[in-house]
């Protein structure tokens, strides 16, 4: 089957200029369209051969090769009379064709046509906050100082100056988006972007506001009080709603996320709402017994030490960590009893030392109870 003449195919003059030929196609297109033909074979070809046309019609290049040589000058296969399209690239044509000329896509069916505004969201920040165990024992309300987008004063963040000096947005008609369609294998897609060249906004400024250079917003601080609740945690984060950057052009504000830190406390480790103190005894207030002192977070505490403490016991006051974030419970502050054995004597201590070493009762036992074990170990070796 021998190819028709481009130029029949679109009814335009061989002489048509640019923007006939562009215009006899559009028109082409919309009328043998599958959307509106389903079914229709005869449609579908005519709708292709238009495609084809078209595109080599609106190519300079290929124009002249075409009319100088006809389909052979095309390329392709010998015989096979040249070039062809898919509907693939008939679709991705359409956006240089249709995206201006009808501001989307409402003609067809199946492709309705969004008009979607779309509002300036201002983008969140992100700060970091250090908190002591303190702090976190009952919660804290800090001032934080932010680096933002402010509103424009100027222009009470509108971006335009002296009130209403918009227009509609000529590239995408007011509608904030530009829409493009194209075929995949599920069948043809509409996609949706931002406008361009007015962001979504749908408008556009005459008369931008000189302070803010029309964005609506200059960059600015903001005292921003809050309010952290106790039993928080290293690694959390809060939202603060509306503290972030303003958003342009009467945009509304992003989001201050608050990441908490923790600082390392100069006594206490935390392990989830308990704390751990290490608290060092010497050998002689563990064998004896005493009472000793200890720092909890709020102001210190005395416990008491049995005698004959081990190193490595572990005492727990009750309620002395830290509140639960979820429930009401409160953590235990535990004290881990390490026994410190000195690291130099005086001549009158070592005396003392050297006349206990001999004692029975200062030689370890590991069992911590069986003491006849210990003795029957001795007396093993010794054999
Ligand atoms: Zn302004
Ligand atoms: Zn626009």
């Amino acid at each position: 089957m021998s190819k028709r003449d481009y130029y029949e195919i679109l009814g335009v003059a061989k002489d048509a200029s640019e923007s006939e030929i562009k215009k006899a196609y559009r028109q082409m297109a919309l009328k043998y369209h599958p959307d509106k033909n389903p079914g229709n074979h005869e449609a579908e070809e005519k709708f292709k051969e238009a495609a084809e046309a078209y595109e080599i019609l609106r190519d300079p290049g290929k124009r002249k090769k075409y009319d100088q040589y006809g389909h052979a000058g095309l390329g392709g296969a010998a015989g096979a009379g040249g070039f062809s399209m898919s509907m693939d690239d008939i679709f991705s044509q359409f956006g240089d064709i249709f995206g201006d000329a009808f501001g989307g896509f409402g003609g067809f069916g199946g492709a309705r046509q969004q008009r979607r505004r779309q509002v300036n969201k201002g983008s969140n920040i992100r700060i970091k906050v250090k908190l002591t165990l303190e702090d976190i024992l009952h919660g804290v309300e800090k001032k934080i100082k932010v680096n933002k987008y402010i509103s424009c004063t100027e222009c009470d963040g509108t971006g335009a100056k002296g009130g209403s000096s918009y227009s509609a947005c000529s590239t995408c008609h007011g509608t904030g988006t530009v829409t493009r369609i194209s075929n995949t294998f599920l069948g043809q897609m509409q996609t949706s972007s931002t406008c361009p060249s007015c962001g979504g906004a749908g408008q556009v400024i005459i008369n931008r506001c000189t302070a803010c250079a029309g964005n609506g917003v200059v960059n600015g601080e903001e005292i921003i009080s809050v309010k952290i609740p106790a039993g928080v945690e290293d690694g959390m984060q809060l939202s603060v709603s509306g503290k972030g950057n303003a958003g342009a052009r009467g945009g509304i504000p992003g989001d201050l996320i608050i990441l908490i830190e923790e600082q390392e406390h100069e006594y206490f480790e935390r392990d989830g709402i308990n704390l751990i103190y290490s608290a060092y005894i010497s050998f002689i207030d563990a064998a004896l017994g005493a009472d000793i002192e200890i720092p909890t977070l709020e102001g210190k505490a005395k416990i008491k030490i049995g005698p004959g403490t081990q190193s490595g016991k572990v005492l727990r006051l009750k309620a002395k960590g830290l509140p639960s974030l979820n429930t009401y419970g409160q953590g235990d502050l535990l004290v881990n009893i390490n026994v410190w054995t000195p690291r130099s004597l005086s001549k009158e201590e070592r005396e003392i030392l050297e006349k206990l070493k001999n004692s029975v009762n200062f030689s370890p036992s590991p069992t911590g109870s069986d003491r006849s074990f210990f003795h029957r170990m001795k007396e093993y070796i010794k054999n």
